[in-house]
């Protein structure tokens, strides 16, 4: 398939989005709608039943072919939430073991009737490789590789709206192992998009080879950036992407580059600290500072689920009305 073929693939007849492999898909007017159908799933999510029949007799099946925690349950909610069937696909304890390649299992999912598919793969392209092979299924990237993770950016872009009331002009630290974060690709154009001024805060060696086209600037000097911030978004060290020694030690990172109690006392008021998670506490952020009023984890967990209701809803639902749903 050509590359002109595939990017029509993304949309649908009606010119809805078909797919979301990246965040560029959306655009900032496609975030702002994702920010207000989320609106209404938040109050959906609050109901004693937090329940709604938006998407059923649809089936949505999670393909994660990497580890992960709270992008799995938080789609499989969110799809649970609008009444979709949700199908659970392993990696580890799949047909790929008996060499079963990547597009046949793909196609076997698919035969079975899905309407979407959630694709997490280490390998950066996946999710576009498999919105290429699919007939009619929607596919949503659930983190590819070093490439972009769009409902994370999704999810902290709702999650910054509600606390600062939007994006517009506010100041955003990306701190951390930015090279190796799919994370951070997504939310720089994200924030960058919603008029944010995004700052990344790295040792040179944790940040990509070329920055050409990032709306960003970059400091090594967390300590004179900090006080200025709306926003310090943390980074976990991608230990994992990792092929050789990037830092001098784990200590001297933290000294320099971590959240520490003492940074954490720099913070503007009204300042908030978010992290994608998992976060190794201790290490790119002070265990108490996760902890604190200023952070913002556990609602960007919480906001999660509606975001990716809206998102599930905005590429499977057209013709329902959420009104009545
Ligand atoms: N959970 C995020 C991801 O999958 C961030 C991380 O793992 O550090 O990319």
């Amino acid at each position: 398939m050509t590359a002109t073929q595939q990017a029509e693939k993304r949309t649908d007849a009606t010119g809805a989005p078909r797919h979301l492999l990246a965040i560029d898909d959306l655009g900032p007017e496609g975030i702002g709608e994702v920010m207000r159908l989320t609106d209404s799933f938040v109050e959906v999510s609050r109901r004693p039943i937090p329940k709604v029949p938006a998407l059923r007799g649809k089936t949505v099946a999670s393909l994660f072919f990497e580890d992960s925690t709270r992008t799995r349950l938080s789609f499989e909610t969110a799809a649970r939430r609008l009444s979709a069937d949700v199908m659970t696909f392993s990696a580890g304890s799949s047909s790929l073991s008996k060499g079963e390649s990547l597009r046949d299992t793909v196609l076997t999912v698919e035969a079975m009737g899905v309407d979407a598919m959630v694709v997490r793969h280490s390998a950066a392209g996946v999710p576009t490789q498999v919105a290429g092979w699919v007939r009619g299924a929607s596919v949503v990237n659930a983190g590819d590789g070093w490439h972009e993770h769009p409902t994370q950016a999704l999810l902290d872009c709702y999650t910054i709206g509600r606390r600062k009331g939007g994006l517009e002009g506010l100041r955003i630290a990306i701190v951390g192992d930015v090279r190796h974060s799919r994370v951070a690709r997504s939310c720089v154009t994200a924030f960058a998009g919603l008029g944010a001024h995004v700052t990344l805060v790295s040792p040179p060696t944790l940040l990509p080879a070329s920055l050409a086209g990032w709306p960003v600037e970059v400091s090594h000097d967390f300590d004179s950036v900090l006080p200025k911030l709306d926003v310090v978004y943390l980074l976990r060290l991608q230990k994992e992407r990792m092929t050789e020694a990037l830092l001098p030690s784990l200590r001297e990172y933290t000294a320099t580059y971590g959240l520490t109690r003492r940074r954490a006392e720099l913070l503007a008021p009204g300042a908030i600290v978010m992290h994608p998670g998992p976060v190794n506490r201790g290490v790119e952020v002070a265990a108490e500072v996760v902890d604190m009023d200023v952070s913002a984890v556990t609602e960007q967990v919480a906001n999660g689920v509606a975001v990716r209701m809206a998102v599930l809803y905005l590429l499977l639902g057209s013709g329902v009305d959420l009104a009545s749903a």
